[in-house]
C-alpha cells in the first residue's frame, strides 16, 4: 500500500462491538476478568491499551518496521533506549543531537556508569575512530537541529553492523513520510511525536520503531516496567494526525522551499540553510536518503540588530520553542533551544547569535513570505 493508504488504515479496524470506524479512546485503567486466571489478554492500563496498540502499529507500518513502542515524550523514548545498554558500556552519539538528549545522556545517564562519545557523525570517517572495545550503540540525528547537517544513514548502519552495535536514528525532523532509516539497515528509529507525527502542537509524545524481535521484547518490557506510557487520548490524537501526515508534509516542504528560495535572494540575509537548496553542502546526500527536505529552514542575518528586529516584527510566525506543527514558528536557538550549550561549542558547528530557525507551517505561502518580508525590512 502507499503511504497515505497505510497512514489512514494501518493498525485500525472498525470497532468489534459497535463498528465505529475510528478507533475509540479506551479510557480505562483496568479490565474485567472472566474468572481467576481467565481474561481477554488485557489486564491493566499501563500494560495494555487498544488505542495505544493501534497507534503503535500505525507508526510501525509507516516507518517500514514491525513494532512500535510509544512513550509519554521523545526524551522518555531516549531514556527507554538506555535500557538496551548497561553500566560499563560505551555509546557513540552525534555531537549536535537534540539538547534534551544531550542533557539526559551526559548529565543523568553518565552517572549510571554509561560512557558517551560525542562526535561529528556528518563525516562517516569519524565513526571508527570513536570505537572502543565496550561500544554497544551508535545514535545519530539527521538532519540536526538547527544547522541541518546530515549524516549518511547507510554508512552509519553498515558501521554498526560490522561492529555489532545497535544503531539508532532520531528521525523527528523528517517524519516517516520523508525518511525511513530502517530501510537502510538501522535497528531503531526514534521520534518525538510532539513534532510532525502529531503535528498540531497539542501533545507531548515519543515513539520507537524496530523490526528486531529481541530489541522489541526488551523495549516493550521497559515500557511496562518503567511506565512512561502516553495517555490513550494522546495516542488517539496521534492516530488522528497521521491520517494527514502526507498532505501536511508535502505542504511543509512546498512552503519551506519557497521560504528558503526567498531568503537566499534577500540582501539582508548572509546565509540560508535548507537541505533542499543546491547551496546546502550535503544536498546530494539529502537527495539520496530523503524523499523531501522538510519544513525546517535556518538563516543567518548580516548583523545582530537585524536578527533582533526580525523577532520583534514577525506577526504570522510565532516566537516559540518546538516545531513541526501546522502553524509557523520562529526561534532563536542561541538563547532558546541551545542556551545551555557553551557559546564556543555552539559556534563550532555554525550556531551563531545571528542564526534564526523557522518551523515553516502550512499556512498560505503568500502570507508567510509577506510576513518575512516586512520583518526583514
Ligand atoms: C523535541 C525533540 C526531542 C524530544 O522530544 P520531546 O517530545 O520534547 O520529549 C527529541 N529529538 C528531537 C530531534 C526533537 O526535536
Amino acid at each position: 500500500m502507499g503511504f497515505s493508504t497505510d497512514a489512514i488504515h494501518a493498525g485500525q479496524k472498525p470497532d468489534l462491538e459497535t463498528g465505529a470506524v475510528i478507533t475509540p479512546v479506551y479510557m480505562t485503567s483496568t479490565y474485567a476478568q472472566d474468572e481467576l486466571g481467565v481474561n481477554k489478554g488485557l489486564t491493566y492500563g499501563r500494560t495494555h491499551n487498544f488505542t495505544r496498540a493501534a497507534y503503535e502499529k500505525n507508526i510501525a507500518v509507516l516507518e517500514k518496521g514491525k513494532y512500535g513502542i510509544a512513550f509519554s515524550s521523545g526524551v522518555a523514548s531516549v531514556n527507554a533506549l538506555m535500557s538496551l545498554v548497561k553500566a560499563g558500556d560505551h555509546v557513540i552519539v552525534g555531537d549536535n543531537v537534540y539538547g534534551g538528549t544531550y542533557r539526559l545522556l551526559e548529565l543523568v545517564m553518565k552517572d549510571y556508569g554509561i560512557e558517551f562519545s560525542w562526535i561529528d557523525t556528518s563525516d562517516a570517517a569519524n565513526l571508527p575512530k570513536a570505537l572502543k572495545p565496550n561500544t554497544k550503540m551508535v545514535m545519530i540525528e539527521t538532519p540536526t537541529n538547527p544547522v541541518l547537517t546530515l549524516t549518511d544513514i547507510k554508512a552509519t548502519a553498515d558501521f554498526a553492523k560490522a561492529n555489532n552495535l545497535i544503531s539508532v536514528v532520531d528521525n523527528t525532523f523528517m517524519s516517516p513520510y520523508f525518511q525511513n532509516p530502517l530501510t537502510f539497515g538501522i535497528d531503531i528509529v526514534l521520534h518525538s511525536a510532539t513534532k510532525y507525527i502529531n503535528g498540531h502542537s497539542d501533545i507531548i509524545g515519543g515513539i520507537l520503531v524496530t523490526s528486531s524481535d529481541k530489541i522489541y521484547e526488551r523495549l516493550k518490557y521497559i515500557q511496562n516496567a518503567a511506565g512512561a506510557i502516553p495517555s490513550p487520548f494522546d495516542c488517539w490524537l496521534c492516530l488522528r494526525s497521521t491520517k494527514t501526515l502526507a498532505v501536511r508534509m508535502d505542504r511543509h516542504n512546498y512552503n519551506a522551499i519557497k521560504v528558503a528560495e526567498y531568503l537566499e535572494k534577500h540582501p539582508k540575509v548572509e546565509k540560508v540553510i535548507y537541505p533542499g537548496l543546491k547551496s546546502h553542502a550535503q544536498h546530494k546526500l539529502a537527495k539520496k536518503q530523503m524523499r523531501g527536505f522538510g519544513g525546517m529552514v535556518s538563516f543567518v542575518t548580516k548583523n545582530h540588530e537585524q536578527a533582533l528586529s526580525f523577532f520583534r516584527k514577525v506577526k504570522v510566525f510565532t516566537l516559540a520553542e518546538s516545531l513541526g506543527g501546522v502553524e509557523s514558528l520562529v526561534c532563536h536557538p542561541a538563547t532558546m533551544t541551545h542556551a545551555s550549550v557553551p557559546k564556543e561549542k555552539r559556534e563550532s558547528f555554525g550556531l551563531t547569535d545571528n542564526l534564526i530557525r523557522l518551523s515553516v507551517g502550512i499556512e498560505d505561502i503568500e502570507d508567510l513570505i509577506a510576513d518575512i518580508d516586512q520583518a526583514l525590512s
